[in-house]
């Protein structure tokens, strides 16, 4: 069921933060360090605003017009001025929509090509970004593949405005989580290898799994949320 009333939204992040912990102590690791990223794609203002008073930080979009309309509208239902919502966009990123985001979010999670970077590089601002990757090679999928990685890296290196933080992905549709955590590991391994200390990996089907193999952002929508409408 969908329950944007304040309490439903309050039950379901303290449960989530809950099951956050537990996946943390399983694999000795401090649970501050994983950010809760509340997938808000699809939500109202209203309901956002509602994963803000139960204490929810940080928020996800998926399409750069929708996440620009929506924040002025939370930021007015918050309150909270420049300590407000801090707004990740976490799907693709179209080229022709690069610039408008680079200004507008926190961090850009899903880029995945060296022409991108150059856009973004050109927008005039300060931009801090993860490179997608496609670990599993789905055909389907957004992300560059592993052995692309390198030379994107070194890219993007060539801008002091870009800055590179990390990894991530979104693992294959699994009904059993376990089947994802080689994809889950891949990505820390690449990311240990190129030295970079952001991974954006999990959601609300396999986030556990994620922290388990060393997630600093879980991206969760419907675990919160209730179902998208
Ligand atoms: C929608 C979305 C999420 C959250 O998905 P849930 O299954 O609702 O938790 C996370 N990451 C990305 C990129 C998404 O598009």
């Amino acid at each position: 069921m969908s329950g944007h009333s304040d309490s439903g939204i309050k039950a379901r992040v303290r449960t989530v933060r809950e099951r956050i912990a537990a996946a943390c102590e399983r694999a000795g690791r401090d649970p501050a360090g994983v950010t809760l990223i509340a997938a808000s794609k699809t939500q109202g203002p209203g309901a956002v605003a509602a994963a803000w008073r139960a204490g929810i930080r940080d928020f996800g979009e998926n399409r750069v017009q929708e996440a620009l309309a929506k924040m002025p509208l939370v930021e007015a239902l918050t309150g909270a001025g420049l300590d407000g919502p801090r707004w990740h966009l976490i799907g693709h990123l179209q080229r022709n929509k690069a610039k408008a985001a680079a200004g507008a979010f926190v961090i850009l999670h899903g880029v995945d090509s060296a022409r991108l970077v150059d856009t973004l590089a050109g927008s005039g601002h300060a931009t801090r970004i993860l490179f997608e990757v496609n670990v599993a090679g789905e055909a389907t999928k957004h992300g560059a593949s592993p052995e692309e990685l390198d030379a994107l890296i070194a890219h993007a290196a060539r801008y002091p405005t870009i800055s590179v933080e990390g990894l991530m992905t979104v693992a294959p549709l699994a009904t059993d989580p376990e089947d994802v955590r080689p994809v889950f590991r891949a990505l820390r391994l690449l990311a240990e290898a190129h030295n970079l200390s952001t991974l954006s990996m999990g959601m609300t089907n396999d986030f556990e799994v994620a922290i388990e193999e060393g997630a600093t952002h879980v991206r969760v929508g419907r675990a919160i949320f209730g179902v998208r409408a």
